[in-house]
C-alpha cells in the first residue's frame, strides 16, 4: 500500500553532462509530506537524500523502492544519484532518469534543466527558455546522445524536408522521391489538423522496437534501413500519423488500442493509396484480412474494444491490425468521408484534454453520421465474433465494399 499524504507539485531534474554523470532531482510537494516512495532505474544509484534544510535523510530500500519517512514532514526532497553504466545516454521512457512515482491520477509538472556544454545530447522537447524544459508526461521525454544516432536522420519543418546524405542516396538509388512523399504528407497533415509538422526522424541501433513516436521525434530501428520501401511506407508514415493520433490526441480507456493503432494503420493505407494507387490499397487491406483470418481462433473471445495491453500478440494482430482496420474501411464505405467531415472530426478530437475514449469517439461520429453509428459500433466494435464464426464478418464486409 502506498501512503500518500501530499501531492507532488513538481519534480525538477538537473542534469550536468560533463560533470561526473550525476543527476540531482528535487521533488516539491504542495503541502507537508511525511512519507514518500519512489523507484529509480537499475542503472541509477542513489547517493543521498536531503530534506528542506538540506539535512541528510535516512531511507529504506525494499523491493526496488526507496522510502523516506519523517514525523515532522518535509516540503521538498533533494535526491542525488548517478549513472552506473558506461557509454552514452539513451533514455526512452519508461527507462526514465527521473525518480518514478506511482501513477497518481493528476498531472505532475516535470522540469528538466540541462547543462550540456558539448551539445552531446538531443532532447525532443523544446526549451521554454534558456536551459529549462517543462512537461507533464514522462513518456513524452526522449534524451539521446547524438553519437548514438544512426544513418537515418531526417528533419521535417513545416513543408520542408532535410535529409542526411546517406538517406538521400539510399532512396535515389531505388528511384523513390522521398522528399516529395514526405512533403505530400506534411501538406495533408496541415490541411486536416490545422497543425504544422515539426519532427526529426532518426534511427538507433540496439533498441528493442521497430518504430516509436515522441513529440517532435520519431525513432526507427536501424535494421529497417535494409528495407527502405517498407521503412518509408510502413514505419515512417505510421509513426508520422502518430505525431497527431497518440501525441496531439491521447486515447484512453477500453478501445484505446483500436483508436490508436487501427485508425493509424488505416490512415497509413489511405496515404499509401494517394501515393501508389488503388491496387496497393487493396493489397494492404488484403493483408489485414489475412491477419484477421489467421488469428481468428486466438482472438474471437474478445471484442475490438475489449483488447488491452494484457492480451497477447495474436489477439493484437487479429483484432487491432486485422479486424479493426477492416471495420474502419467498412465504416468509410458505408458512411463516406469527405475532407470537411474529417477536419471537423480532428477539431473535435483536439477538444478532449484528458484523452479520448471509444465512447467519446463514437459520440463524435454520431454527431456527423447520425444514430446508425451506435448500431455499427455495437455490432463490430463492442461485440466479439464468438457466436457468428470467422467468415461472417468478412462476408458482411464484402457485401458493403
Ligand atoms: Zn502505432
Amino acid at each position: 500500500m502506498i501512503l500518500r499524504q501530499s501531492h507532488i507539485e513538481r519534480i525538477t531534474l538537473y542534469y550536468k553532462h560533463n560533470l561526473s554523470k550525476c543527476f540531482y532531482a528535487s521533488v516539491k510537494f504542495t503541502d507537508t509530506c511525511k512519507h514518500f516512495e519512489f523507484a529509480l532505474q537499475n542503472y541509477l544509484t542513489l547517493i543521498d537524500i536531503r530534506d528542506d534544510g538540506y539535512n541528510k535523510k535516512d531511507y529504506q530500500y525494499i523491493n526496488g523502492k526507496y522510502t523516506v519517512s519523517s514525523n515532522t514532514g518535509f516540503r521538498k526532497l533533494f535526491l542525488k544519484y548517478k549513472i552506473e553504466y558506461e557509454g552514452n545516454i539513451l533514455v526512452l521512457p519508461p527507462d526514465t532518469i527521473f525518480p518514478i512515482v506511482e501513477d497518481i491520477g493528476y498531472p505532475i509538472q516535470y522540469v528538466l534543466y540541462l547543462f550540456d556544454e558539448n551539445n552531446e545530447l538531443y532532447i525532443n522537447l523544446p526549451p521554454d527558455k534558456g536551459k529549462k524544459r517543462t512537461f507533464y508526461h514522462l513518456y513524452d521525454l526522449a534524451l539521446i546522445s547524438e553519437s548514438l544516432i544512426g544513418t537515418l536522420d531526417i528533419l521535417m519543418e513545416n513543408e520542408n524536408v532535410y535529409l542526411s546524405d546517406h538517406i538521400s542516396k539510399l532512396y535515389s538509388n531505388i528511384n523513390i522521391k522521398i522528399v516529395s512523399v514526405l512533403q505530400k504528407f506534411a501538406i495533408l497533415y496541415k490541411k486536416l489538423t490545422g497543425l504544422t509538422l515539426s519532427v526529426r526522424i532518426i534511427s538507433l541501433k540496439d533498441i528493442n522496437i521497430l518504430g516509436v513516436s515522441y513529440p517532435n521525434l520519431i525513432i526507427l530501428n536501424e535494421t529497417l534501413l535494409k528495407y527502405p520501401i517498407t521503412m518509408l511506407y510502413t514505419y515512417m508514415i505510421h509513426e508520422l500519423i502518430h505525431q497527431f493520433l497518440g501525441i496531439k490526441i491521447r486515447f484512453t480507456g477500453s478501445g484505446r488500442w483500436f483508436l490508436l493503432e487501427s485508425i493509424t494503420e488505416y490512415l497509413q493505407c489511405v496515404f499509401v493509396k494517394l501515393i501508389g494507387g488503388n491496387s496497393l490499397f487493396d493489397i494492404m487491406l488484403k493483408k489485414c484480412e489475412e491477419l484477421y483470418r489467421s488469428n481468428f481462433d486466438a482472438s474471437k473471445k474478445i471484442s475490438i474494444s475489449e483488447y488491452n495491453e494484457n492480451n497477447n500478440e495474436r489477439e493484437y494482430l487479429g483484432l487491432i491490425c486485422g479486424k479493426g482496420v477492416l471495420v474502419i474501411d467498412m465504416f468509410i464505405e458505408k458512411y463516406g468521408c469527405n475532407e470537411k467531415t474529417l477536419k471537423n472530426i480532428t477539431l473535435d478530437l483536439l477538444n478532449f484534454k484528458d484523452g479520448v475514449t471509444i465512447v467519446d469517439f463514437e459520440g463524435i461520429l454520431i454527431k456527423y453520421y447520425g444514430d446508425g453509428v451506435k448500431e455499427f459500433f455495437k455490432k463490430w466494435i463492442y461485440t466479439a465474433d464468438i457466436d457468428i464464426g470467422s467468415e461472417f464478418f468478412l462476408l458482411e464486409r464484402r457485401k458493403s465494399v
